[in-house]
């Protein structure tokens, strides 16, 4: 099975808590204004790679939390990405998946696709919404700009709804 991605980083400490692995997916339809990332957004670009290559490189490194999936939009590859998570799950690794999408419209959104639901399923955080330029806080950790919220997804589908989660 195979994924476009625009890049990786072995050993992140800026995409969520702790040493993470970083996976840079390929494509995007949101068009954020001032979004950062534009050359991940033709879903023909960057570079095709076997998920199963991606595992054996997330298992060679021994210090990680977690692995962090971002964009691009990572629910345009969610048969690949929902394997992958799970696979290192099984590490004893943690998922924080980014989207442009917000929660509630991945509810939606899930109801009649599969692996939409199945992506959602094996991220423990979801960090959700748009990059909006005039909502841009550069304090802000993990996240571009204030609408968009570090989501617990466990929590948030046992409540019927979004619960916020705090990264330290
Ligand atoms: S969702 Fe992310 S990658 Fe896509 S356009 Fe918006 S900021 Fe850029």
């Amino acid at each position: 099975m195979e994924l476009r991605i625009a890049g990786t980083i072995s050993e992140s400490v800026v995409d969520g808590p702790g040493y993470r692995f970083v996976v840079f997916t390929q494509g995007c339809r949101h068009c954020c204004p001032g979004c950062h990332n534009q050359h991940t957004w033709d879903p023909a670009g960057g570079t095709a790679v076997r998920v199963v290559d991606l595992l054996e490189r997330i298992k060679t490194a021994k210090l990680l939390k977690g692995i962090t999936l971002t964009g691009g939009e990572p629910f345009l590859q969610a048969t690949p990405l929902a394997w992958l998570g799970r696979e290192v799950k099984k590490l004893g690794l943690d998922v924080i998946t980014y989207t442009g999408y917000t929660w509630e419209e991945l509810m939606l959104i899930s109801l009649n696709k599969k692996d939409i639901k199945e992506l959602l399923l094996v991220s423990d955080y979801l960090v959700d919404g748009l990059f909006i330029l005039a909502e841009r806080e550069l304090e802000l950790p993990f996240r571009g700009s204030s609408n968009q919220r570090i989501l617990d997804v466990s929590q948030s589908l046992q409540a019927g709804g979004p619960v916020e989660a705090y990264f330290s």
